[in-house]
C-alpha cells in the first residue's frame, strides 16, 4: 500500500464487536479472562491496548516498520531506548539537537554512568573519530532543531552497521511522510507524535519504529516495565489526526516554501535556515533522502539585539507564540529562552542558537495571510 492508503486504513479494521468503522476508544485498564491466563492477547492496558495498538500498526507502517511503540510522550521514548544501555556504555550524538534531549542525556542518564560525546555530524566521518568499543548507540536528529542541519543517514548507518552500533534517527521535524529512516539503513526510529504526526497540538506522545524483532521485544520490555504508554483517548486522538497526515505535510511544504523564498529577500532578515534552499550546505543529501523539505524554517534578525527580537516574536497575529511544533496552526518560537532554555548558553551558540534567532512552524492556513503576518510582525 502507498502512504495515503496505509495513513488512512493500516492497523485499522472496522470493530468486530459491531462494526464501527472508526477504531473505538477502548477506555479500559484490565481485560476478562476465561481462565487464567486464557484471553485474547489484552490482559491489562500498560502493556497492551487495543485503541494504541492500532495506531502502533499504523504509525509502524508509515515508517516501512514491522513494529512500533507508542509513549506517553517523545521524552518517554527517547528514555525507553537509553534505557537498553548500561553504565560505562557511550553514545555519538549531534551538537545541534532538540533541547530536551540534550537535557535527558546530560542531566538525566549521564548520572547513570553514560558517556554522550556531541558532534557535528554534518559530515559523518567525524564519527570514526569518536567511535570506541564502548560505543552502543548513535542517536541523530536530521534536520536539525532549530538550525535545519540536514544528516546523511545512509552514511551515519553504514558506519554504525560496521561497527555494530545502534543507529536511531529522531524524524520529528521531517515526519514519516517525508523521511523514513529505516529505509536508509537505521536500526530505529524516534517521534515526538505531539508534532506532525498528531497534527493539531491537542496531545503529547511519542513513539518508536523498527524492523529488529529482538530490538521490538527488548523495548517493549522496558515499555511494559516503565510503563510511560500513552491512554486510549490520546491514541484514538492521534488515530484520527494522522489519516491526513499527507495532506498536511503537502500543504505545509507548499507553504514553507513560500515563507523560505520571503523571508529570504526580506531586508530585515540576515539568514534563513531551510533545506530546500540550493545553498544550504546539505542540500543534495536532502534532497536524496526526503521527499519534499517541510514547514520548519528559522531566521536570524538582523542587528536585532534580545529586546528587540523579543519585541517581533511578541507581534505576530496570526502565528502564536509557543513552544512545539507542526501543528495545523502556524507557530513562532524563541529556541534560546524556549525550547533550547536547557542547553548552556556557550554550547547553544556553537550551535547556532543565537539570541537573534526565531523559530517558525509554517503551519497550513492560507499563504497570504502567513505572508502578511510575517511583513507586519517584521516591520
Ligand atoms: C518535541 C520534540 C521531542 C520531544 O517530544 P515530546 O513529545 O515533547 O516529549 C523530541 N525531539 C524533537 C525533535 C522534538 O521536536
Amino acid at each position: 500500500m502507498k502512504f495515503a492508503t496505509k495513513a488512512i486504513h493500516a492497523g485499522q479494521h472496522p470493530d468486530p464487536a459491531t462494526g464501527a468503522v472508526m477504531t473505538p476508544v477502548y477506555q479500559t485498564s484490565t481485560y476478562a479472562q476465561k481462565s487464567p491466563g486464557d484471553h485474547k492477547g489484552y490482559e491489562y492496558s500498560r502493556g497492551t491496548n487495543p485503541t494504541r495498538k492500532a495506531l502502533e500498526d499504523c504509525m509502524a507502517a508509515l515508517e516501512n516498520a514491522k513494529f512500533g511503540l507508542a509513549f506517553a510522550s517523545g521524552m518517554a521514548a527517547t528514555d525507553a531506548v537509553l534505557k537498553l544501555l548500561k553504565p560505562g556504555d557511550e553514545v555519538i550524538t549531534g551538537n545541534d539537537l532538540y533541547g530536551g534531549s540534550y537535557r535527558i542525556f546530560t542531566k538525566v542518564f549521564a548520572n547513570y554512568g553514560i558517556k554522550f560525546h556531541f558532534l557535528n555530524l554534518s559530515d559523518p566521518e567525524i564519527i570514526r573519530h569518536h567511535i570506541s568499543e564502548k560505543t552502543r548507540l548513535i542517536w541523530i536528529e536530521t534536520p536539525t532543531n532549530p538550525t535545519m542541519q540536514v544528516i546523511d543517514i545512509r552514511a551515519v548507518a553504514a558506519i554504525a552497521k560496521a561497527e555494530n552500533v545502534l543507529l536511531t534517527v529522531d524524524n520529528t521535524f521531517a515526519s514519516p511522510y517525508l523521511q523514513n529512516p529505516i529505509d536508509l539503513g537505521a536500526d530505529l526510529v524516534m517521534h515526538s507524535v505531539t508534532k506532525y504526526i498528531g497534527g493539531h497540538s491537542d496531545v503529547v506522545m511519542g513513539a518508536l519504529m523498527t524492523n529488529n524483532e529482538q530490538l521490538y521485544k527488548d523495548l517493549w520490555f522496558i515499555y511494559n516495565s516503565c510503563g510511560a504508554t500513552p491512554g486510549p483517548m490520546d491514541s484514538f486522538l492521534v488515530l484520527r489526526g494522522i489519516k491526513t497526515l499527507h495532506l498536511r505535510m503537502q500543504a505545509h511544504c507548499a507553504n514553507g516554501r513560500r515563507v523560505a523564498e520571503f523571508l529570504q529577500n526580506h531586508p530585515r532578515i540576515e539568514k534563513v535556515y531551510w533545506p530546500g534552499f540550493e545553498h544550504h550546505p546539505n542540500h543534495h543529501i536532502a534532497k536524496a533522502q526526503m521527499r519534499d523539505f517541510g514547514g520548519m524554517i528559522s531566521i536570524v534578525l538582523k542587528n536585532a539585539g534580545l529586546q528587540e527580537t523579543f519585541k517581533i516574536a511578541s507581534s505576530f497575529k496570526v502565528f502564536t507564540l509557543a513552544e512545539s511544533l507542526g501543528g495545523v496552526e502556524s507557530l513562532v518560537n524563541h529556541p534560546a529562552t524556549m525550547t533550547h532554555a536547557s542547553i548552556p548558553r556557550e554550547e547553544r551558540e556553537k550551535a547556532g542558537v543565537v539570541d537573534n534567532l526565531l523559530r517558525l512552524s509554517v503551519g497550513v492556513e492560507d499563504i497570504d495571510d502567513l505572508l502578511a503576518d510575517l511583513e507586519q510582525a517584521l516591520n
